[in-house]
């Protein structure tokens, strides 16, 4: 029952995600969370070496989409900012985001590693997929008021799948 929340692999943060094992396994595109993966929700610019990381996946030809259950505004702002495709209201765990997202790396589920901070989003809707998944620690403390309950049993869910440090 829990099982559909266990990541393939836990990572530090984004640009703590190995790209040269991804590669290595197969992976030829990410489908990369915003909020509190790529940056704190309420900042507009990611960090640098977050910036770096995706350059250095678009180096090795690894594609990137952006998938957030956010509102359009900033996932096109970043889409903007940082040259790579977006996708924003994808309303995770759902399939149906992660489909059009396929759609834009034009890979197989196979081929794709989901990276993402939280379990019952990015986590297991990746697992859904059949695809790769990986749960980096969210980037912020400050949060939405309706993710900060889901936290809540998110914790509970890490403590019993031994995810937590
Ligand atoms: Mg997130």
């Amino acid at each position: 029952m829990l099982e559909r929340f266990r990541p393939n692999e836990v990572a530090g943060s984004l640009d703590q995600v190995d790209l040269q094992k991804l590669q290595e396994s197969g992976k030829k595109g990410i489908i990369c969370d915003i909020d509190n993966t790529l940056l704190p929700w309420d900042q507009d610019i990611p960090e640098k070496r977050m910036v770096q990381w995706l350059e250095k996946a678009s180096d090795r030809g690894i594609k990137v989409v952006l998938l957030s259950n956010a509102l359009p505004r900033r996932a096109r702002s970043l889409s903007k900012q940082l040259g790579i495709p977006a996708r924003a209201q994808a309303v995770k765990p759902r399939r149906r985001g992660f489909k059009k997202a396929l759609q834009i790396l034009d890979l197989e589920p196979e081929e794709v590693a989901v990276v993402g901070d939280q379990l019952f989003t990015d986590i297991w809707g990746g697992n859904r997929m059949g695809m790769y998944t990986i749960l980096v620690s969210p980037q912020d403390q400050k949060e939405f008021f309706s993710t900060k309950i889901l936290r809540f049993l998110e914790m509970k869910i890490k403590k019993k799948l031994g995810l937590m440090a």
